[in-house]
């Protein structure tokens, strides 16, 4: 396995890749990997012949006040999560190598990306849009594979491939969690053990009312205040939303009749989390 730093070396490799009639699946990531990114890269070595994982803290995703600088990098040990699941390539870049200083162009997205996480974070789907336009442009995958952990991500990028003829396949994947339940994330590392323990509500909330919906509840309102009510019991849990959407358009849905997506943010502390569920009622 190599690991890649510049986009023109990477380049040369898709293409020496492609002349040998290779498929090629790309895992983009923001690196300090876990299971749940190992869980993508695993079915991405599965499905093609060759696989580029990126490991890219992308700084236009990031809000001004948001973590940029802290979040956690170790890129030893993701090298290592990647060779271990079997991918080919690691592309590491430079933030000066993926874009120019005067870089003035980006992908914005009107609709699904102004709800959910895009309310308080309201520049973050277009760093995210433009930097994964990027990353299918220099390395032209058949399949690009995303966590179904990050639901508006997953939503807005399939939209994004549609709208721009991306021609790539979105292949969708299933949240991996800790034991107890709390949906694996990099910015786990965050929490103190109090807040640790504390965060266990996402999934414990989310849970409950999965089951009410699995039990026939088909009313958003209810299932939103119980999943409230429930959050609020955990003194250390602020929540930022909780919202029932339509599982392909993001709007919110007033009942069940159609796939949708539970989503919510909790801060716990000042760490910000994010936690879903699918449900179709017809399953
Ligand atoms: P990130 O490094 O957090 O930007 O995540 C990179 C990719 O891994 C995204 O497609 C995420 O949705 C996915 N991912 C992150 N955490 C998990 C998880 N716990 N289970 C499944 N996929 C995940």
């Amino acid at each position: 396995m190599q690991v890649v730093t510049s986009i023109e070396e990477l380049r040369s490799i898709i293409k020496w890749w492609r002349g040998e009639g290779h498929s090629i699946g790309l895992v983009p990531t923001m690196g300090y990997l876990h299971e749940g990114h190992k869980s993508l890269i695993v079915k991405a070595v599965s499905e093609n012949d060759r696989v580029v994982v990126s490991d890219f803290v992308n700084p236009t995703q990031f809000g001004a006040n948001e973590d940029l600088s802290s979040y956690p990098r170790d890129m030893e040990r993701d090298a290592a999560v990647c060779e271990e699941a079997g991918a080919d390539v690691v592309f590491h870049p430079e933030p000066e190598e993926m874009y120019f200083e005067d870089n003035c162009t980006f992908v914005d997205m009107d609709g699904l990306t102004k709800g959910l996480c895009g309310k308080s974070r309201p520049t973050h789907f277009r760093g995210v849009c433009t930097v994964v336009s990027k990353l299918f442009h220099i390395v032209t995958p058949d399949r690009a594979y995303f966590g179904q952990k990050d639901a508006q991500q997953l939503a807005v990028i399939r939209r994004m491939v549609r709208d721009l003829n991306f021609g790539i396949s979105i292949v969708g994947c299933p949240i991996v969690r800790e034991e107890d339940g709390l949906a694996m994330s990099s910015r786990n590392t965050y929490l103190s053990p109090k807040e640790r323990k504390a965060a266990l509500i996402l999934h414990k909330s989310l849970s409950a009312a999965e089951e009410m919906a699995k039990a026939g509840e088909r009313d958003a309102g209810k299932l939103i205040s119980a999943i409230v009510k429930s959050i609020k019991t955990e003194p250390l849990a602020r929540i930022d939303y909780v919202e029932l959407v339509d599982a392909e358009t993001l709007e919110p849905v007033g009942s069940i009749k159609a796939p949708i997506l539970a989503a919510i943010a909790v801060y716990i502390g000042k760490t910000r989390l994010i936690d879903n569920f699918s449900f179709s009622p017809e399953a």
